[in-house]
């Protein structure tokens, strides 16, 4: 300011904050991530099942699940090391999330358990791809130390009716079918039940 006050001169200092905002960006990114595998934690999984369920419910919208549980797999970490249990499971996880919509999400809701949420999904439909993607899944070669191996996926699907009225519900009917895909031999999908 001069001798009366008036502004003379500005100083203005600019930072560019690109490169923070890049990091900010993919930090909050990687606390959704799975670190093994790169699809969508368990965290996630929580949050988008929530907000999809209740949009939803609202609008009386189809919101379909698939829950994946490797078959054996314990086999596989006992047979050939825990190092081949991983790369099968990024193997496999990464068919899974190569094989489905962008508005789909593949979530790794444990261990072995992977975890799709189907928005605008019904029934049938959700069968069909889950069908497709135990095939695929049946299919994959993993190369391991010159071996081929192979591995196979039991699947549950549920979808959103009118008597379910929470998403515990939704994951437990998913979950109830995963159950009976295992009892009933592995290696197959098993929808939850409809009452019609
Ligand atoms: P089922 O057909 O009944 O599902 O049998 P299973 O052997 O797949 O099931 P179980 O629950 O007995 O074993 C799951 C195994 O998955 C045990 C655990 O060590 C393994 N596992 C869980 N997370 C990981 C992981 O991140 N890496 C590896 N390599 N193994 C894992
Ligand atoms: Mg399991
Ligand atoms: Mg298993």
């Amino acid at each position: 300011r001069d001798e009366n006050n008036s502004i003379q001169h500005l100083f203005i200092a600019v930072n560019d904050v690109t490169k923070v905002a890049v990091y900010e960006q993919k930090l909050i990114e990687s606390s959704w991530r799975d670190a093994l595998t790169g699809v969508y934690n368990r965290k996630f999984f929580e949050e988008k099942i929530k907000e999809e369920f209740d949009r939803h419910k609202r609008y009386s919208r189809p919101l379909s699940l698939i829950i994946f549980d490797l078959d054996f797999f314990k086999r596989v970490n006992d047979t050939y090391g825990h190092q081949c249990g991983d790369l099968v499971l990024k193997i496999v996880s990464s068919k899974i999330s190569a094989s489905i919509r962008t508005t789909d999400f593949i979530t790794r809701y444990g261990g072995e358990e992977f975890c799709c949420i189907l928005p605008e999904t019904p029934l049938e439909p959700t069968v069909i791809l889950a069908e497709r993607l135990r095939k695929l899944i049946e299919e994959v070669q993993i190369p391991y130390n010159g071996m081929e191996l192979h591995v196979t996926v039991s699947i549950g699907v549920s979808s959103l009716v009118p008597a379910i009225k929470s998403r515990e519900q939704l994951f437990k009917k998913a979950d109830e079918a995963l159950y009976r895909a295992k009892e009933s031999g592995r290696n197959r999908v098993v929808a939850m039940e409809t009452k019609h």
